[in-house]
């Protein structure tokens, strides 16, 4: 039987973290090739390109510094040489990027490869809605593509901490592939067929997240932020029930869900700009530009997205505390206004 080849998609904070974990995995499992690519957007450092220091010195020192990659991970800057020969795909870009790497790597990969996305993030939809990031990658490439969603902060992954995580897979024959590749002693996997709902805790948990660093910013103090995370966790819930039926209650109880929010809400980027915008009153924008040496935030953009689909079927009042952060996030709403927003929360009626 020929060995599966991965290939990485994407080397930020978490894809550098993951890419840690993939890299020795494959080592130990004899029914994957050893070496795995990694796509990394080319960026020079210092005079030097990126995926040269990374080749070198096994260090992703822009995005990961201080941890040693697998000497058998290979960073790639050109997308397709990455992919063409992949069997498995891990897509862990920022999702604003999908849709361009995706029309790239049209027709340039295996047609039997399988995707598996890490991305915690919607595009829209044509006709108002949004769009699953998974659902992008398997209509645009015509591929299988499954998700991997959790309470994950990526340092702390890095850093061999225990955590659990999330993978959402409906085809149960590829569920333990994806898993093996994945798995360490101290990152433990739970795999659930309830793939839309895994994605969508994802992607809406970095806007409770922006709420959370509102609640911080504004000196308000840890009940005031639980409270936040439950009206964030009840409309997350209320979101699959409304937009995605069938989905299963359950699933907001794995990592994904509940244990994503907390983590999200005390430790994340997402959290810290928050907070940074309401004592600073610069702009969202500024602030990631400012704090986050070139990593991306997820929540503002999603909240939106989220946003735009609400407003175009009149349910922003459904979902208070979605639009209260979105309008607090465009300088809308004043941050000191988040409580009076959601005080009349349906919750609370
Ligand atoms: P990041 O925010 O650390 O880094 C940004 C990345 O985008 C860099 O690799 C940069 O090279 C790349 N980039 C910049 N411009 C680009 C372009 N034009 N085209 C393609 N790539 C470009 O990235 P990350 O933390 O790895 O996040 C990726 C996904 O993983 C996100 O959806 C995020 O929500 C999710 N995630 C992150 C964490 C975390 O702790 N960082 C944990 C779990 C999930
Ligand atoms: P932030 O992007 O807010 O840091 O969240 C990271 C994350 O998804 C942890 O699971
Ligand atoms: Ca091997």
């Amino acid at each position: 039987q020929k060995l599966k080849k991965v290939c990485i998609i994407g080397s930020g904070n978490w894809g550098s973290a993951i890419a840690k974990i993939v890299g020795k995995n494959v080592l130990r499992l004899s029914h994957f090739e050893n070496r795995v690519t990694m796509y990394v957007y080319e960026e020079i450092i210092n005079g030097k390109k990126l995926t040269e220091i990374i080749n070198e010195t096994h260090e992703n020192v822009k995005y990961l510094p201080g941890h040693k990659l697998p000497e058998n991970v290979v960073a790639v800057p050109d997308v397709v040489d990455a992919a063409r020969e992949a069997d498995i795909l891990i897509f862990v870009v920022p999702h604003q990027f999908i849709r361009t790497l995706c029309s790239t790597l049209l027709g340039k990969i295996k047609p039997t490869a399988i995707g598996l996305s890490l991305i915690k993030g919607f595009d829209h939809a044509e006709g108002g809605g949004i769009e699953l990031i998974s659902h992008i990658i398997s209509k645009y490439l015509k591929i299988q593509c499954a998700v991997l969603m959790g309470a994950n902060l990526a340092g702390e992954v890095a850093d061999e901490k225990f955590c659990e995580t999330t993978i959402g897979c409906r085809d149960s024959r590829l569920a333990p592939l994806l898993r093996d590749i994945i798995q360490t002693d101290y990152f433990r996997v739970v795999v659930v067929d309830d793939e839309d709902a895994v994605e969508i805790c994802g992607a809406l948990k970095n806007i409770v997240a922006c709420g959370a660093g509102f609640v911080d910013g504004l000196g308000l103090g840890d009940n005031t932020k639980a409270a936040v995370i439950r009206l964030g966790l009840m409309e997350m819930i209320k979101f699959v029930d409304v937009f995605y039926p069938g989905s299963k209650l359950a699933t907001f109880f794995e990592s994904c869900g509940v244990a994503d929010l907390i983590t999200t809400c005390y430790g994340g980027r997402n959290r810290k700009v928050s907070e940074a915008f309401v004592r600073s009153k610069k702009s969202i924008k500024q602030l990631e530009d400012e704090m986050l040496n070139g990593q991306k935030l997820q929540g503002p953009i999603t909240a939106e997205e989220v946003n735009y689909m609400l407003k175009t079927k009149r349910m922003e009042d459904n979902f208070p505390l979605f639009t209260a952060i979105h309008r607090i996030c465009t300088g809308d709403v004043k941050a000191e206004e988040l409580i009076s927003c959601i005080k009349n929360h349906p919750e609370h009626m």
